[in-house]
């Protein structure tokens, strides 16, 4: 335990994080929406799920916490995933951003800290020793766990602290050095304290991994290895350790094998289900009528009055996305652009510039996309397909925005017939109709 549980009961320092407000909590969420939600689990002896909050043993601080957030009833990957964890087992769940997943895996690292009494850290050392480790692909994910932990573990004597890249390092090394139980962290910036030995991975008991995809989509992976596998975080099997991913590509897969020890799988909704509240159209256009045929979907949003809605266009070139985004700026739809040579900074403020809304179309390659927290948008549009199916559902669920249904709109001409079957089984696996013209590509 840090500095702070041993004095636990002296919480008058701890600063209230519900503020004055007690009701400020996210509660719009309607989750009787998610009655139906098919779950699929596998792997030995699964815990059976819980039906409410009160049938899970969490203590009493835990659960004057989860009433003041004005948490009722368990949403569905809590009811199955709190169970397992509790049980101690390794979980790899394919679960949404805005299912309930933080509470998911935040319960039963904090009943675990809670629990635990032996969480002595070796004496007289400066280094510090977090009990559990929590990895996020971007720093607004990772503040909005931090945010969320801190509800959660309020009163409870267990410390949470927060580390991102972006921001001087001196303020979160003074908020660490008073104690830290559960560390929030982005890769970048963990291998970084972890390399100036301030943090060491030793006491690991705990590591969960928040939006896996994402990150591995950001070509956080070597990071991530290096953290799990190449520092002195205790191997899989003697920590615990739970892999959160929307979709489940083959990437993962591997990442599961390799991190996590006889896993229990758990997918709430249909695995790769990020694809379900998509719009999926594939149009046939000749590589000449390309930009006018994007300049009619342009138009169409511009007349239905959706013109301020991020798109997010993709092509396959450097120079592509150099002529396209003259040309619609050009033709008056304010547009950036971000590819590879263009350095992180400029690649910074273009995303800056899109996410305000200033130019609400932004072309990309797939390269420059990755290492960006390039926000969910309204419409991606496929100006050129990727070679691979799997970059394909990367660059759609772009558009998977809690309770909102986005549009991917993809050009397919006979210079893309080898991705045919893989973008028809796609469509298919997503309920859409798939054009007749396509199967015969397929
Ligand atoms: P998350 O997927 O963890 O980002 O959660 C999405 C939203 O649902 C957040 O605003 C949470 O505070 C809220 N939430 C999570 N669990 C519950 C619950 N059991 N009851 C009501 N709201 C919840």
């Amino acid at each position: 335990m840090s500095a702070s549980w041993a004095d636990a009961a002296d919480s008058d320092r701890e600063v209230n994080p519900f503020g004055d407000d007690a009701d400020q909590e996210n509660t719009s969420i309607d989750f009787d929406d998610y009655e139906d939600t098919p779950i699929e689990t596998s792997g030995e002896d699964v815990p059976p799920p819980v039906h409410a909050f009160a049938d899970i043993e969490l203590g009493e601080a835990l659960n004057l916490n989860i009433k003041r957030c004005k948490y009722v009833t368990p949403t569905p990957v809590q009811r199955h995933a709190i169970p397992i964890l509790l049980a101690e087992r390794d979980l790899m769940a394919c679960a949404q951003t805005g299912s309930g997943k933080t509470a998911a895996f935040c319960f039963p690292i904090i009943r675990g800290i809670m629990r635990d009494l032996h969480g002595e850290r070796p004496p007289g050392s400066r280094t510090l020793y977090p009990l559990a480790l929590i990895l996020s692909p971007s720093r607004e994910l990772a503040s909005q766990i931090h945010d969320k932990a801190k509800k959660f573990s309020y009163q409870t004597g267990v410390k949470v602290v927060v580390a991102y890249g972006g921001t001087p390092i001196d303020q979160q090394l003074m908020e660490l050095e008073k104690g830290v139980d559960i560390l929030v962290a982005t890769p970048g910036r963990l291998n970084d304290l972890l390399e100036r030995a301030t943090v060491s991975m030793q006491m690991i008991k705990f590591l969960a991994l928040d939006e896996a995809d994402r990150m591995l989509d950001m070509g956080f992976e070597p990071q991530i290895r290096k953290i799990v596998e190449q520092m002195d975080m205790p191997p899989r099997g003697v920590r615990q350790t739970m892999l959160f991913s929307a979709t489940f590509p083959r990437e993962i897969q591997r990442l599961a094998s390799d991190f996590l020890s006889n896993y229990i799988f758990l997918a709430v909704g249909r695995v790769g289900s990020s694809t379900d509240s998509i719009t999926l159209k594939v149009e046939y256009v000749h590589d000449s009528d390309k930009r006018s045929h994007l300049m009619a979907l342009l138009h169409a949003q511009r007349e239905n009055g959706t013109e301020q809605s991020l798109t997010l266009v993709f092509v396959e070139t450097k120079r592509g996305a150099d002529t396209l985004e003259n040309w619609l700026c050009m033709n008056e739809f304010p547009a950036t652009s971000i590819h590879g040579d263009r350095t992180q900074q400029e690649r910074e403020e273009a995303l800056k510039s899109f996410k305000s809304g200033r130019t609400p179309i932004m072309v990309a390659t797939d390269v420059a996309a990755r290492g960006l927290d390039i926000p969910h948008v309204a419409h991606v549009v496929n100006f050129d397909l990727p070679n691979d199916i799997d970059e394909f559902v990367h660059r759609i669920v772009r558009t998977w925005r809690e309770g909102e249904s986005g549009v991917a709109t993809t050009f397919f001409n006979e210079n893309n017939a080898s991705l045919a079957r893989e973008l028809a089984e796609v469509m298919q696996e997503a309920d859409q109709k798939v054009p007749e013209w396509l199967t015969r590509y397929a």
